[in-house]
Parts: structure tokens; sequence; C-alpha cells
């Protein structure tokens, strides 16, 4: 059984932004009011954060997460990397480290940006005074396993940075962050029926580093998706606008949606 919550649904900016405001969004639907991208990922005993918004504290006082088993990263972007701090809590919590994971870019830059908090398996750091975070290099197309979840991480095209997808226990649950084009070679480790796939979208006309609303509908007909999320989206993406326009099997995300699967 998985339990996903988005615990934040939008884009860089938020919405409301800080310089755009509501933009495109009707203020009075509580939906339409976006933190950024954080995603808290269940399965059995396995807890896992996707990524660490710059309000992550929030995100997690709000949801209750006070045990993580590990924090998977999909791109250092700061909207998706830069609560990483808050991890500190967790650490105090466990009295030890927490392990990450990531693709060597991506690792590569936690280490450049946040070398304090990088500690090895052997040696946690002293985390009454600073986070204590084990990061662990994840190779495209190379099956890991977090406790019994099967993790396969895939490389996803045309973003400013290096980026990373994650397909779970041979595509029950599919992850994509930030991109413009899945790799054909993603579609070689879904070997199930794709029951959720989540994806990204900042604006439905999309822009030179994001896909927009008709190539994701397209990449979900591809997957074969029973059921797909549209998170990450900027103040130009209402609601129910976007829920109007897309089909039945596909919803826009918002803030603390629960999607339970079987
Ligand atoms: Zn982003």
């Amino acid at each position: 059984m998985y339990k996903i919550v988005i615990l934040g649904s939008g884009a860089a900016p938020g919405v409301p932004a800080i310089a755009m405001g509501w933009g495109n969004c009707n203020p009075e639907n509580p939906r339409n009011f976006r933190t950024r991208t954080t995603t808290y990922f269940e399965y059995n005993d396995t807890k896992l954060l996707i990524d660490t918004s710059p309000d992550l504290r929030g995100q997690m006082l709000q949801n209750g997460i006070t045990s993580l088993s590990a924090v998977l990263y999909t791109h250092s972007h700061a909207d998706h990397l830069h609560g990483i701090d808050d991890l500190r809590e967790i650490n105090r919590i466990n009295h030890g480290s927490l392990d990450v994971y990531g693709s060597d870019d991506t690792v590569r830059v936690i280490k450049q940006r946040f070398p304090y908090l990088v500690a090895t398996p052997q040696k946690a750091n002293n985390v009454s005074m600073q986070p204590s975070l084990v990061a662990n290099v994840v190779n495209y197309y190379e099956p890991f396993y977090i406790n019994n979840l099967k993790i396969v991480p895939i490389r996803l095209l045309g973003h400013a940075v290096p980026s990373t997808g994650y397909i779970f226990n041979d595509g029950e649950i599919v992850y994509v962050a930030d991109y413009r084009k899945l790799e054909d070679k993603a579609l070689e480790f879904i070997k199930k029926d794709v029951e959720l796939a989540i994806f990204p979208m900042t604006t439905t006309k999309g822009s030179e580093f994001h896909a927009g609303l008709n190539e994701i509908l397209q990449d979900i007909k591809r997957l074969g998706c029973k059921k797909a999320i549209i998170n990450h989206m900027a103040a130009e993406c209402d609601y129910d606008v976007v829920k109007t326009i897309t089909p039945e099997n596909v919803e826009p995300a918002y803030d603390n949606m629960l999607i339970t699967v079987d």
C-alpha cells in the first residue's frame, strides 16, 4: 500500500508569488495556494521525502511528519533543495544521520552548497549543531532498494540542470520532476501497470525548460497511466481551469493532497 502526500504543489515562486501575486489563479479557491515542491511517499514501513523545498518546515509540521527512512532528490534547483537544513530535526529525533539519494550531479551540488551537513556512514555530525546527511549517488537505470521498495532512477531530459525521475516497484508509481522530455529508455523499466504517475507542469503552454500540458498528456498516455497528477504549477495555472482541460484520469495537485494506491 502506498500513501503519497503532495506537501507542496507549486513551481519555484509558489502561489501567490511575490512578484506575480495570484496570476490567473482564483484566490478564493484554497487549492490555488501552493507551497514549493516536496512530496511525501510511504510504502509499508518505508517513508520518504522526494525533494526538500524551502517550505519544508511548514509542510512537515502541518502533516505531522517526524520519521523518515531517506530523502530522494530530483535536481539541485533551490525550490526543490533549499529546505535541506530542516532535515536536522529528523536527525535530532533519530539521534543519527539520514540517507539522501541523488544523481552524481545533484549530490555534487549538495556537497558544494551545503558542505557542513555531509556526514559519513561511520561518523554522524553533531546534530544539535548541524544536519547530518549521508549522500548516496544513484546511477540512471540501476535499480536500488530502500528496505523492500525497488527504485529505478530515470534521466529526465531538457531541464536547465540534470534532473532525475524515479520509477517505484517496476512502474506501479512513477515520479517525474522538472523535465522537457522522457528518455525512451525509461519505458523499458516500466514492467507493471502504472497505477499513479506524478508530472510537473509549471505552465500549460510549457517553456524552454519545462514540458507543457500537451506534452505531459502525451507522456501520460505513453506510459499507460491509470491515474496521473499534475504537480508543480505556477500562478498561470488555476486549479479549476486545469481540471476542466484534462481528461478524467488526470487531476491537478494541491497542497496536502493525499493519494493512496493499494
Ligand atoms: Zn522546480
